[in-house]
């Protein structure tokens, strides 16, 4: 199938349409097999292969940005700014999630046999996760964001230390002597430059990778379970949804001079394939090459405020946290004090930071935000159903968070 000369946007949102079809058929037709094992592979490959890029292109254009800062403190500024609209969004985001699992109660008028049916099947799966859950002490995650080897932190993958090491190289270029650094910064531009020929290559297959991935999720859906947990997905995805018209919008129109709409139709490729991979990690390449091109953020405002935000700033996970939290408190028919919601806050703030930006990471995390309120681990069971729908979800504002925070940084610092 060729889809000639229509925008990037279109054609991937053509590919998810028709995705979605065909995935639907698969499920109805009972060709879901075929569908698992010969269509999903593809979008297994364009993930993968944006996934390839995501260290170099993040390793490449932050030193490189860094080097070319000639003034320390302004990185210290962006790098203040950067955290406190993250921070700030993300206990937004909480707290819209709390408000609106608060008033509309979505788990509380439950029929008491649908109950019974989740609270049943869900023992098994809450266990599960608890065994992989480990909880993260504060000190460790701040030693951490330090490699003791910078080539582990490359073959791990371990986002904040590449960071660290790429403002700590860049910083210390312009430190050195130009005719020993300029060499370094020469060779790594010129990998900042292979790295985005290869993005832009594979964004040419971008349609087909998420209609693969979206085909292969639909075929999989029961909506059996979607009907019961209706009330409870559309109470997450409204406030997903609110937080985006919002918040962005408003620190957007607030903070810099970009009209909403630009900022939204210049985004939308890197959340349909936040949508359809469920990965803000994945979409990183994506979300950068959009924030640069279609909304004009300085390379060096992008490589620092967006890699970032995809390793910490979760907005849509904490706020899907905050729902889930009251949701099966509701269902179990426990009921949560005010101290015990300002618990949720902090620990979906930090549960959310600690989440990475894979498919289902947020509702590992999960776990952490039930038990500092005593909720029993089981409760994660009963909403796994509508899990990967509100993942992918979830991970669109996750990623139109960074976006928008990248815009606001750049903007007051004059780099838009
Ligand atoms: N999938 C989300 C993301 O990558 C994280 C989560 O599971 O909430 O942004």
């Amino acid at each position: 199938m060729k889809l000639p000369r229509l925008p990037l946007y279109t054609r991937i949102l053509i590919g998810l349409l028709a995705g979605v079809v065909f995935g639907i058929l698969a499920n109805q037709l009972g060709f879901s097999d075929f569908v698992f094992n010969y269509i999903k592979p593809v979008g297994s490959a364009f993930i993968r292969l944006i996934s390839m890029v995501v260290v170099p292109l993040v390793f490449a254009s932050l030193l490189v940005g860094t080097a070319s800062l000639n003034d320390i403190r302004k990185l210290g500024r962006i790098g203040v700014k950067t955290l406190a609209y993250y921070l700030c969004t993300t206990i937004i985001a909480i707290s819209i999630g709390l408000f609106l699992a608060n008033t509309l109660r979505p788990g509380a008028g439950l029929p008491e046999e649908a109950r019974k049916k989740l609270v049943q099947s869900s023992s098994e799966e809450g266990v599960q996760i608890e065994t992989t859950l480990k909880k993260p002490k504060i000190k460790d995650i701040f030693l951490n964001i330090i490699p003791t080897n910078p080539i582990k932190a490359f073959v791990e993958g371990n986002m904040l230390q590449i960071i660290f090491l790429a403002l700590m190289g860049g910083i210390c270029l312009s430190l050195i002597p130009s005719e020993r650094s300029q060499p370094v910064i020469n060779f790594f531009e010129g990998v900042n430059e292979v790295v985005i020929r290869i993005v832009h290559i594979i964004m040419k297959i971008a349609p087909y990778g998420v209609f693969a991935l979206i085909s292969a999720v639909t075929a999989d859906f029961g909506l059996g379970i979607l009907l019961i947990l209706l009330k409870y997905s559309a109470v997450v995805i409204v406030g997903l949804i609110l937080h985006v018209t919002i918040v962005y919008s408003s620190a957007i129109k607030i903070f810099s001079k970009q009209k909403i709409g630009t900022f939204f139709r210049g985004i939308r490729p890197a959340q349909l394939i936040a949508f359809s991979s469920a990965s803000s990690s994945a979409t990183l390449p994506v979300t950068m090459e959009c924030t640069e091109r279609n909304l004009g953020v300085s390379r060096q405002i992008a490589s620092f405020a967006l890699p970032l935000g995809a390793t910490i700033n979760m907005d849509g996970t904490a706020l899907y946290q905050g729902v889930s939290t009251v949701f099966i408190t509701q269902v179990y028919g426990l009921s949560l004090t005010p101290a015990q919601q300002l618990t949720i806050v902090l620990t979906a703030l930090l549960a959310s930071i600690g989440t990475a930006g894979t498919p289902a990471a947020g509702v590992i995390t999960l776990a952490i935000v039930l038990k500092s309120v005593g909720v029993p681990l089981e409760g994660i069971g009963i909403i796994l159903g509508v899990e990967r729908i509100l993942d992918m979800c979830r991970s669109v504002v996750n990623v139109t968070g960074d976006a928008s925070c990248a815009v606001v940084v750049a903007s007051t610092e004059g780099q838009l």
